[in-house]
């Protein structure tokens, strides 16, 4: 047991600290099955979070190529109705998103009230791929942790609850992951050379998402650490991590009109 998925705000975060194969003391079948009751009740609250329509929840997800942000979206979010859900992945900006802020493009996919909005890959691209192949100045990524925090502070008081979760691999379960993808044909096509530049540049990263996960780790949007070389283990807790937060969030079906009793439809 006893590895934490969040660290105290201000606290430094070194993810090398946290084990990528970390399991909870559970094996797959206990873990699957409590999976599977989280999905059953995140599809009820989401639902009234949908009837409530005053509020929202948006999750973040982040991690290395196969940490499994795709896999995540198709096993956990299965619960959730299409109507009040949408995901957004985020690629290279294109030649428009790029005349303009790194936010702007972000803040049009949040989800609206009553709505579930996935972020795959997310604002954090902008402080990570960004500051790795340096593609704006060192004082223009730093500027941004800053940025980001007073963004996710506007969202917050506005109704969104944000969920960010770093989906955390080992680099030896990653050269798994991408042989398994060289290995079986039906894979290739999530494989790509490039995959092999990135996987060279670990450290980096590494260091990358340190700092990110350190200096946005806040009171408001706090960051989780979830081990995800089992991926059993972290559909799990990402399941827990959004039923509690929707439990606590506890969204209200609105109050119906008056003397709705005494209708009879002819
Ligand atoms: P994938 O998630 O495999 O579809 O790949 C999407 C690619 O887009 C990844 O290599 C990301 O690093 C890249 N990407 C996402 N956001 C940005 C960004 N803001 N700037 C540069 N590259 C990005
Ligand atoms: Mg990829």
């Amino acid at each position: 047991m006893g590895q934490p998925l969040s660290v105290e705000p201000g606290k430094k975060i070194r993810l090398d600290e946290f084990d990528p194969a970390h399991t909870s003391g559970l094996d797959k079948a206990q873990a699957a099955a409590e999976t599977q009751q989280n999905v059953a009740v995140l599809d009820e609250l989401s639902y009234r979070l949908y009837a409530e329509n005053k509020r929202a929840l948006l999750l973040i997800l982040q991690g290395m190529d196969t940490a499994g942000k795709d896999g995540v979206i198709r096993k956990v979010m299965t619960g959730i109705d299409p109507v009040s859900c949408q995901v957004t992945s985020f690629k290279q900006p294109s030649v428009e998103e790029l005349d303009h802020d790194f936010l702007w493009r972000v803040h049009r996919a949040v989800p609206a009230r009553g709505d579930v909005g996935i972020f795959n890959r997310s604002h954090y691209e902008d402080v990570l791929v960004v500051r790795v192949h340096k593609l704006v100045r060192e004082g223009e990524w730093k500027s941004r942790y800053e940025r980001i925090n007073e963004f996710e502070k506007i969202l917050t008081e506005g109704g969104t609850t944000i969920v960010k979760c770093y989906l955390h691999i080992g680099k030896e379960e990653q050269r798994r992951r991408l042989q398994a993808r060289l290995d079986d044909r039906k894979k290739r096509w999530k494989f790509s050379k490039n995959d092999l530049a990135e996987r060279k540049l670990w450290d980096k990263y590494r260091e990358a998402y340190d700092d990110a996960l350190t200096k946005c780790n806040t009171e408001h949007a706090p960051w989780y650490v979830v081990p995800a070389d089992h991926k059993w283990h972290r559909d799990l807790i990402i399941s827990r991590i959004l039923r509690e937060t929707l439990e606590q969030m506890d969204p209200r079906y609105p109050d119906e009109e008056e003397g709705l009793d005494q209708i009879v439809v002819e």
